[in-house]
């Protein structure tokens, strides 16, 4: 006795609706108020009789978690993760109103699409259906959005961190990260990343500090001066790369599939980290010098001068030896060196049952695609999990090319229609997988 066939033309309808409508809600971060989106999915469950809690830091930067119980004879829930805000967008650059949630062309317009209301809508109908459809659970879902996550997260899933463990103990969580593309290397292959593993952001302030004067009589302790050495010398520091475990493995599933035409060897892998800057910083400890600040006036000489660096260290690489290392490189003792934000976490395993089930589902649906782990230069609420032990995964099972790529954080965000159903397709029969 099998449950009713799911109406998915229906349910792309519905899904479609909800979108536009959720892109409709405000929840650009800065400020967020995320509690304009757990208002509105609250309602959603209210009408499906699906009880569910708000987690209030305070400020309207609310969170939200429902629950539909398992008999537990599998274990720990799987959770379903998402974050309601978006990020901020220059109405100007855009031809459709990011806000506005307009359907046209096969597209739900605007910002949030990609990243990851969109996702967040997959999510929210895959739980809806367990509940409609009466499948049976043999492990807890839990469908969780949370708010900050654009923002790093301090009002959303670090403040249930700190505040409500409880609710993050999971055998699983599927999150934003990882993705289908139509195109992997410049080859044109169905290809889908799952995301296991993120740099470690560690956030510095260089900062020197010297004898104010006047412009007109320089002198030899100009912090501004002090500033630019160190920098300078940051800029001549020749790292090496140093691929970690989840990267060789992409490499060499990518060779194996016949996408990438020679033996993944350290020469190779340099080659590639030439012209892709993204696979360059996977692969090394990179440095973006982020903002400036000295001075006050045009003819004064300053007293003090600050740098800021966006570090983000390979999985695994122990922040204090890289400190360290950049003090030995800048070897000037008057610059100090101030650790703003830090994270580091393990990577997800590449052997557990979720991971071969989300690799089979995607197959199930494109014979030929090409599943391969991936390592994130950024990082995503993913790293609370899975600093906690908790395999955290990447997962979206949407399709895109190149250019829809480009538009996350960008302009003209968008999602397909078509990619609503796959997504919601995908994702649903992965929960049976886990949870049935
Ligand atoms: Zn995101």
């Amino acid at each position: 006795m099998g449950a009713p066939a799911i109406d998915w033309d229906a349910w792309t309808e519905q899904a479609t609706r909800w979108l536009a409508d959720y892109v409709r809600i405000d929840t650009v971060n800065p400020p967020g108020n995320e509690w304009r989106a757990c208002e509105w999915l609250g309602a959603i469950l209210d009408a499906e009789g699906i009880p569910y809690t708000t987690y209030d830091p305070g400020g309207g930067r609310l969170s939200l978690v429902a629950r539909l119980p398992g008999d537990g004879s599998r274990g720990k829930p799987l959770i379903l993760l998402s974050h309601t805000d978006v990020v901020p967008f220059e109405r100007d650059e855009w031809t459709m109103d990011p806000l506005g949630g307009e359907v046209r062309d096969g597209y739900i317009w605007g910002r949030g699409t990609l990243d990851m209301k969109g996702m967040g809508i997959i999510e929210l109908v895959t739980f809806l259906l367990h509940r409609r459809q009466g499948l049976p659970l043999k492990r807890d879902l839990v469908f969780m959005a949370v708010a900050d996550e654009e923002a790093g997260s301090t009002y959303g899933v670090e403040f249930l961190d700190r505040e409500h463990p409880e609710v993050l103990d999971s055998a699983f969580v599927i999150n934003e990260g990882g993705g289908g593309s139509t195109e992997v290397l410049g080859v044109e292959r169905n290809s889908f990343s799952i995301g296991v593993s993120e740099k470690g952001p560690l956030w510095l302030t260089l900062r020197a500090h010297g004898r104010p004067g006047h412009g007109s009589v320089p002198h030899d302790d100009n912090a501004a001066d002090h500033l630019l050495r160190a920098l300078r010398r940051v800029q001549d520091w020749h790292r090496p790369l140093i691929p970690g475990p989840e990267v060789k493995e992409y490499f060499r599933q990518l060779y194996e599939a016949g996408i990438l035409d020679r033996r993944p060897t350290m020469e190779v892998l340099a080659e590639i980290a030439e012209t892709n800057p993204r696979l360059k910083s996977v692969q090394m400890n990179s440095i973006s010098v982020t903002m400036l600040r000295a001075g006050v006036k045009h003819n004064v000489i300053p007293a003090t001068a600050e740098a800021m660096l966006d570090v983000r260290l390979v999985p695994g690489y122990d922040a204090d030896r890289f400190v360290e290392e950049l003090r030995v490189v800048i070897n000037d003792p008057r610059i100090e060196i101030e650790r703003v934000f830090e994270s580091s976490t393990p990577s997800s395993p590449l052997d557990t049952e979720l991971y071969a089930a989300m690799t089979q589902e995607v197959r199930r649906v494109f014979e030929d695609a090409v599943v391969v782990p991936s390592v994130s230069a950024g990082f995503t609420d993913s790293r609370v999990f899975r600093r906690r032990g908790v395999p955290a995964y990447g997962f979206v099972p949407t399709l895109t090319g190149p250019s829809e790529q480009g538009r996350v954080h960008g302009n003209d965000e968008r999602l397909s229609i078509e990619n609503l159903r796959l997504g919601m397709q995908i994702l649903h029969r992965t929960v049976r997988v886990i949870c049935g």
